[in-house]
């Protein structure tokens, strides 16, 4: 059983369900939207819909398709006083006017590292590594080809996850966060600090592999002008097997697949909480009870 900390959730909560529109759903992203939505109805928070599809190269339209069918038939509807959904690739401009705002107060600087080259963290796979300020003080001019990262200076960021309570983070931690990248992208990092800051989600729910993220995104979020950051959530992840990540790869799990093979909306919810740890046997469950797994919320 899981015990919602009430006192911790922000006033007027508003979350968000931020799919990556570059592949099919997967039992993890079920087990994902198990927990913003229930942590949503259980606490009166209002749901909003971004389609994550700043990634150009890796984004089809039939992925778009097949992610919003999915919830529907998982009957997990976003609230409408934001629209059904927005995709970020219709907020470019959003993006370029915080990269020029950025640009005017803070030192912003080309970068021709890959990502290969530096080791650098992948908020999609988790992977934890920092950027080592190598193009900082060369004086690259913007290209094709070359990023665009912004100077942050070290200094602690404190929060609030509602599950592990009061913690901080050096916003540096992770190196100054690329905002383009050198396929001339809009990152992760960029679109969805803006996104929050202009939606005014003010309750992240996640997973844990972003833990590591959170402090640079407030500090980033501080720099475009945020006063307070979101109050966080990160929860545990769906593993395959002790240790590994469940990969999008794994298509055993894929919704498309389990739908063929006849499973249920709710057999499919009742199997996805289950394998989070949310409930002790993998009994079927209906999108409206999911809300009774979060426990009383005082
Ligand atoms: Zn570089």
């Amino acid at each position: 059983m899981f015990t919602l900390a009430r006192d911790r959730v922000p006033e007027n909560p508003v979350t968000r369900f931020a799919p990556s529109v570059t592949g099919w759903l997967h039992l993890g992203h079920v087990a994902h939207a198990a927990f913003v939505w229930g942590i949503a109805r259980a606490c009166g928070a209002r749901v909003v819909l971004r389609l994550d599809d700043h990634d150009r190269g890796r984004f089809r339209p039939e992925y778009e398709t097949s992610i919003l069918d999915d919830l529907e038939w998982l009957k997990l509807e976003p609230d409408d006083r934001y629209g059904s959904r927005y995709r970020q690739g219709e907020y470019g401009d959003r993006y370029a006017a915080e990269l020029t705002r950025l640009s005017s107060c803070y030192r912003t600087y080309a970068c021709e590292c890959t990502r290969a080259m530096i080791g650098e963290s992948s908020p999609q796979t988790g992977s934890v590594g920092a950027y080592s300020g190598r193009c900082r003080d060369r004086g690259l001019a913007r290209a094709p080809g070359r990023g665009v990262r912004v100077v942050v200076e070290p200094g602690v960021e404190k929060f609030t996850d509602v599950l592990l309570g009061e913690l901080h983070q050096d916003a540096a931690g992770g190196g100054d966060p690329l905002l383009v990248d050198r396929a001339g992208n809009w990152t992760y990092h960029l679109s969805v600090v803006a996104d929050d800051l202009h939606e005014g989600v003010n309750l992240v729910i996640r997973g844990e592999d972003l833990l590591h993220a959170t402090g640079r995104q407030i500090r980033l979020a501080r720099m475009l002008g945020r006063t307070s950051p979101p109050v966080f959530l990160h929860h545990q992840l769906i593993q395959d097997d002790p240790g590994n990540k469940l990969s999008k790869r794994d298509g055993a799990l894929g919704v498309r697949e389990l739908r063929a093979q006849g499973i249920t909306p709710e057999e499919l919810l009742g199997l996805a909480v289950h394998r989070v740890g949310l409930t002790a046997a993998p009994k079927p469950l209906a999108a409206d009870e999911l809300a009774g797994l979060f426990g009383p919320t005082e």
